[in-house]
């Protein structure tokens, strides 16, 4: 914290919310606790002294008259679903804390008792990402209990696993190097509305004469700005890059002395490769070949080339393949070697917390199961709500047949949810399924949120949490290299309370008498850092952090990244075999294709389901929105007014179908359906339509994108497939 002149004060925060920037926040506050204005910090390189139009306003979230401030029990006799807007509070009755935590802990006891501590499931995310508020207490009070695991895969586990694959870690080039390329590939990434900070390095870059390309099936904002938008068919973004690897091969533009030196099977993959022609690619693509060959030639012969991935490509049914795909690109092209080349999806494999000290698994032996307990995929939450009370319990199930680890079949139903960090009413896939679960009346729900959400309305008990500004966290980040701690601005508003605070009291409601559910969070950070007996933490790459320095600068980078260092420049790699991996010998040992490859998804036009649903769709993240984080707000919404409840077609699909621009129409598949507003323009190619995701409760179908949404899983982690759709749309 930085003292300045009385009656202010600075404090250093971090920005919690689901976003690579991770910015460093300055909170001026009052001399009588209030905060009177946020700022990004100028020092912090990435954030650069700006935040993004989700967050510059945020005191108006901090103090919305909205916000929870008290727990709430459902009142007796109030059935769940739906309510309506601005009057949820009359479905509940206010309580105090130690009411709402006795009440949770004789339910919760209850529940173990009679169903065993499987039968309740945590369902938790990145409403905040902060290393204690995303996983922590929790996560200690969990497996002491012996309550299901939660397999998080609902976001970047496709694109994880296949960077892991190839690269052993997940590192990238350092977004401030974006500055220094000569060709930008933003691919499934959409920097100007969701990784803002970035676009200030492109910009630069631009003016030292670079070109930026765009590779998504929606014209994102980004696209729109860009020098070339490549309107790719959604789910076929592995094939082009294969068709990439194809022509760069066999123009011979590849890197072959950084290939000697830093690769394990390149002879396959090239063989591999030789099959996918530009014409073949063209044909699932959408492009032409001349365009593949345009784009090949480009990408391998300008230097240096950075990409950008985001998580947008791997949420297809092939999404880790594609991913691996594209990571190996800069590998063929040696676009690594240069500063300023290279690629990035996610820095976070440069912050090694000390998890096992956070985290405790081995509380789970002194939980009644005396072992760790199963896991339960979260991508699958209407399953697991649902379907394993019936017909699928012990048999398989088409998205279990995926290779998901998460088999919701085994053990238990679940009977009791506790949901944080998320609203899963409005953002699991298949909403239909997860709804009839939320309704189930034997289901006990309680969620600990900051507003009222799609979820709240099917709550039992609510709780109210802080937001990043009301409590202490630690934060690494998913797109740079700074460990960032966020101090405290201001007293939590009412009786909200962290995550860590929950927990913590909780547990002890429960009646568990370890050390660590009194931990505070200055001694949570600590065993983060891995503080050593002289104050400097013992994580790799963290050895030069004091717990004192960060409190004085709010950030300081990870060793590599102060020593202007860049990843997979030299070896060796940490992978099996110390190399980047082309080919990888455990996905062979596990029986799965070792390359990477092209298989068009199930759900897709290349589908059996496509015959009676021939339209490929795309739900897609609001620019102004966090998922479904500030939906409820209304400035926000302003922003996002001009896709609100929109269907975006090409005009050769609505023309098909007789609609016209601004005919209400209803898009559905057999998972659901939504009546929606044509909006017939260019931003999406023929045979693909796209919408925008908004809180349930605010469409009069009471659904959103997510009605049509499948439980159907990826390839590679298990994760979900938001963007592998298929539907029919008629005028109504
Ligand atoms: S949402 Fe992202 S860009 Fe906006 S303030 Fe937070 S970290 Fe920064």
């Amino acid at each position: 914290m930085t003292a300045v002149s009385a009656p202010f004060r600075i404090v250093h925060t971090v920005c919690s919310h689901d976003c690579p920037d991770s910015c460093a926040v300055l909170v001026t506050v009052d001399s009588k606790g209030h905060a009177v204005k946020v700022a990004g910090d100028l020092t912090q390189p990435v954030t650069q002294g700006f935040l993004c139009g989700k967050v510059a306003k945020y005191l108006d979230r901090v103090y919305a008259p909205q916000r929870l401030l008290y727990p709430l029990r459902r009142k007796a006799g109030i059935a769940k679903g739906p309510l309506e807007r601005g009057r949820e509070h009359e479905a509940f009755e206010r309580i105090s804390w130690d009411e709402a935590l006795d009440d949770l802990a004789a339910r919760l006891k209850a529940t173990a008792d009679r169903y065993g501590p499987e039968s309740i499931l945590p369902y938790s995310y990145a409403g905040t990402i902060g290393v204690l508020g995303y996983g922590s207490m929790d996560r200690r009070f969990f497996h002491r209990l012996g309550a299901s695991q939660l397999d998080r895969t609902i976001c970047s586990e496709a694109g994880g696993e296949a960077w892991k694959l190839v690269y052993g870690k997940k590192l990238g080039t350092p977004t401030e190097d974006f500055r220094l390329a000569k060709l930008i590939l933003a691919w499934g990434a959409n920097i100007h509305g969701n990784n803002i900070h970035l676009w200030p390095m492109i910009e630069q870059a631009r003016r030292n004469g670079a070109r930026l390309i765009v590779i998504d099936p929606y014209r994102t904002r980004t696209a729109a700005l860009a020098d070339w938008h490549i309107a790719i068919r959604p789910g076929t973004d592995g094939a082009l890059a294969l068709g990439l690897m194809h022509v760069i091969l066999n123009e011979g533009l590849e890197d072959r002395v950084y290939i000697e030196e830093m690769t394990h099977g390149f002879a396959q993959l090239a063989e591999r490769a030789r099959a996918y022609t530009p014409e073949r690619v063209a044909a699932w693509t959408g492009l032409t070949a001349a365009e593949i060959e345009q784009l090949a030639r480009e990408y391998a012969t300008t230097i240096p080339t950075a990409i950008r991935m985001n998580y947008g490509v791997q949420r297809s049914e092939n999404g880790g393949a594609a991913s691996r795909a594209i990571a190996m690109l800069p590998v063929l092209t040696g676009a690594w070697k240069y500063p300023g080349g290279g690629a990035q999806l996610s820095t976070s494999g440069a912050f090694p917390w000390n998890e096992q000290a956070v985290e405790r698994p081995d509380l789970a032996l002194a939980s009644p199961l005396k072992r760790l307990a199963r896991m339960v995929n979260m991508s699958a939450l209407g399953q697991a709500l649902m379907e394993q009370r019936s017909e699928i319990r012990g048999q398989g199930s088409e998205s279990r047949e995926q290779g998901s680890a998460a088999r919701p079949g085994d053990g238990p139903d679940v009977h009791a949810l506790f949901v944080y960090n998320s609203n899963p009413a409005a953002v699991a896939p298949n909403q239909n399924a997860v709804l009839r679960g939320l309704l189930r009346p034997d289901l006990f729900t309680v969620v600990h949120e900051q507003f009222f959400t799609d979820t709240t309305d099917y709550a039992d008990l609510v709780l109210p949490a802080t937001t990043f500004l009301e409590h202490t966290d630690i934060q690494g980040a998913y797109g740079h290299y700074f460990v960032q701690l966020s101090e405290q601005a201001i007293e939590p508003l009412g009786e909200a309370r962290s995550n860590v605070w929950m927990f913590g009291q909780l547990a002890q409601r429960m009646g568990f008498t370890e050390d660590c559910f009194r931990d505070t969070t200055e001694q949570i950070i600590g065993q983060a850092l891995g503080i050593g007996p002289d104050g400097h933490s013992t994580n790799p790459g963290m050895e030069h952090i004091t717990l004192e320095e960060l409190k004085e600068k709010g950030h300081i980078p990870v060793a590599f990244h102060r020593d202007g260092l860049r990843p997979f420049v030299s070896g060796p790699v940490p992978t099996p075999s110390g190399k980047i991996e082309f080919y990888s010998e455990a996905l062979a040992a596990q029986g799965l294709d070792p390359l990477p490859g092209f298989v068009p998804p199930v759900e897709s036009r290349w589908g059996e389901s496509a015959k009676r649903y021939p339209l490929e769709f795309l739900g897609r993240k609001a620019d102004n929105y966090m998922n479904s984080t500030f939906a409820n707000l209304d400035g926000h919404r302003k922003m996002e007014a001009r896709t609100s409840q929109r269907l975006e077609m090409h005009p050769v699909d609505a023309e098909a179908r007789g609609i016209a621009d601004g005919d209400p129409v209803r898009i559905w598949n057999d998972r659901g359906s939504l009546t929606l507003t044509a909006m017939v323009n260019g931003s999406v190619p023929p045979g693909v339509v796209a919408a925008r995701m908004d809180w349930a409760k605010l469409h009069p179908d009471g659904s959103n994108v997510n009605a049509l949404t499948s439980e159907r899983l990826t390839d590679l982690g298990a994760g979900a497939t938001f963007y592998s759709v298929v539907v029919e749309v008629t005028k109504k």
